[in-house]
């Protein structure tokens, strides 16, 4: 007989991890499994080459793309999920990426959902993320019922000036939502040490709002929670009707058990969640659990980005960089028909972590050590929205592995986008600094295998034809299947995701401890 719980969570990651704190005061036996172990606290979590150059804390999974070659995805496997790694940048979508936009590519799908829907969402999962940002700066933002719980992360003086030079020019940068535990008014005392080894790399302090930290651990001391680490789901079964889950099979050190519960919820990112559901396939699902409409796997999405490089003469001695956004081309402009998307900061180069991302970048500019490029650098991210496509989509083959067939939308958006930077900067005081001469900028493109973004894969919608899961992240097909990451997205919108995935586990958890209360 299989060891019975009341809800059993796959995955510890932005949505598992926050699904399990929101369900842990209801007193129900929750068992969480988690297919990574706790990710290490060491110097290494610091230090740019065991973390960019040898990828020391991605998975080594296999993927396969369209044609049938192998890669290996940059997907993180430990308690927290891909939260470990993320640059901690909480934003909430517009409204507007809640309604239905038009793209130079399609269509952009309307939610089910409304952003004053979500509204109440966002303000819970900010406060238990602990975010920081200053409400009112960036017009392109929906209203909010409470401020942020913590203000905006400073900028420094290079990217204040930048700031500046922007305000100036009549654009309006704002401070870039973050979660990370800073408290600029102690110092001191302050758990965060505002470090340059943020976005993209563990916090070996714990104070980055992740979801082991913020989540995870804290409900770890209570009688109705148990975390299984190690432990990968490979399969769930039904019972003969096919209308619940009877079983969750999971593979932990090479053995194999079953556990069962009330209500099986899938947060195991937006690829593993569509593979756990295409391996579950049984006679009353033919084609994978909840897979009646044939969209499990489809729509995936991951943003169309852009990781840009400026360089000027002025040197850029920026620590923690990622404080300055711009959403003054979110949506069309008066010269541009489409959206572009958003432009963020991201963690300062740095020599190590440039050689690892793109060795050309030497080569570039032959006078200078990396060294010196990295320290004159200013990094920008530039996100445009991508469109769920049918065809863009997660399958798996007879062993199970991931298929994952992608081909990019709205690359004349994001190409627009980017030179729209290359404008603004000209009239942000760096121009006359840049170095040879003339405005001198590498973009480096994100493959296939960057999948930090990963989204879509089970959207949620009220019809059952066209969506795998109802309003409330249930899959229409199933009495007790719930899908809790960022598979739900029917849209990406051009901000980052975990914010969404978070506020969307706090309303789904209180949906679940509502139909579990007595
Ligand atoms: C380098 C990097 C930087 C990022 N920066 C940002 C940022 O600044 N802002 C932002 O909003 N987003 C950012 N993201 C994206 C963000 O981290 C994700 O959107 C978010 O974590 C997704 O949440 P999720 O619950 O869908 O998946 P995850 O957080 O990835 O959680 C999935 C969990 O499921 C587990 N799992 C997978 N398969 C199985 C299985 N078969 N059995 C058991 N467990 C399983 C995984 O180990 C993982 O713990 C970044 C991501 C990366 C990698
Ligand atoms: S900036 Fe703060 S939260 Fe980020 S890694 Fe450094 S100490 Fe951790």
């Amino acid at each position: 007989m299989a060891e019975h719980y009341d809800v059993i969570i796959i995955g510890t990651g932005a949505g598992g991890g926050t699904l399990a704190h929101t369900l842990a005061g209801s007193g129900k036996s929750i068992l969480l499994v988690e297919r990574g172990d706790y990710l290490p606290r060491e110097m290494d979590n610091w230090d740019p080459r065991p973390v960019f150059v040898e990828g020391k804390y991605i998975s080594e999974d296999t993927w396969f793309d369209r044609e049938g070659k192998p890669f290996q995805p940059q997907v993180h496997y430990f308690v927290g999920g891909a939260t470990k790694m993320y640059g901690a940048a909480l934003y909430r979508l517009r409204p507007q990426d809640f309604g239905e936009l038009k793209h130079v590519d399609g269509i952009s799908p309307a939610w089910p959902l409304s952003y004053d829907d979500f509204e109440p969402w966002y303000t819970k999962a900010e406060q238990l993320y602990q975010v920081h940002g200053n409400g009112g700066e960036d017009p392109t933002e929906g209203h909010r019922s409470a401020p942020y719980p913590w203000p905006a992360v400073s900028h420094e003086d290079r990217i204040q000036q930048i700031a500046d030079g922007l305000a100036k020019g009549g654009w309006k940068p704002f401070h870039a939502p973050c979660g990370i535990q800073l408290n600029e008014a102690d110092r001191p005392g302050s758990t965060c040490i505002r470090c340059t080894w943020c976005d993209g790399y563990p916090c070996l302090v714990h104070a980055k709002s992740d979801a082991e930290v913020i989540a995870v651990r804290p409900v770890l001391g209570r009688d109705n929670i148990t975390l299984l680490t190690r432990a990968e789901v490979t399969r769930l079964e039904t019972d003969p009707s096919g209308r619940s889950v009877t079983g969750v099979v999971v593979t932990r050190d090479g053995d194999r058990t079953s556990y069962s519960a009330d209500i099986v919820a899938v947060c195991a990112g937006a690829a593993n969640s569509a593979k756990i559901l295409l391996n579950s396939a049984t006679e009353a699902h033919p084609r994978g659990l909840a897979n009646g409409s044939d969209q499990v796997g489809r729509n995936y999405m991951f943003h169309n980005c852009k990781a840009v490089v400026a360089l000027s003469k002025e040197p850029n001695d920026t620590v923690f960089q990622k404080t300055l956004g711009i959403n003054d081309f979110y949506f069309a402009t008066e010269d541009y028909e489409w959206p572009m998307g958003n432009i963020q900061m991201i963690g300062k180069s740095n020599a190590e972590a440039m050689r690892g991302e793109k060795p050309l970048l030497t080569k570039l500019s032959p006078e200078w050590a990396l060294s010196d490029v990295a320290r004159h650098a200013v990094d920008f991210w530039l996100t445009t929205e991508d469109l769920p496509q049918p065809d863009n989509r997660v399958t798996t083959d007879g062993d199970g592995n991931v298929h994952l067939a992608y081909t990019s939308t709205n690359d004349a958006e994001a190409e627009r986008l980017y030179a729209e930077l290359k404008k603004i900067l000209n009239h942000s005081g760096m121009a006359e600094h840049h170095v040879l001469r003339k405005n001198f900028y590498m973009d480096m493109s994100i493959p296939l295998a960057g999948c930090a973004h990963q989204a879509g894969t089970c959207r949620f919608g009220t019809d059952p034809a066209t969506s795998v899961l109802d309003v409330n992240c249930k899959a229409h097909e199933l009495d007790n299947l719930y899908v809790v990451d960022t598979s739900f997205f029917p849209s990406i919108g051009a901000v980052n995701p975990a914010l969404t995935a978070m506020a969307n586990a706090i309303r789904v958890g209180e949906h679940i401890a509502q139909r579990l209360a007595p």
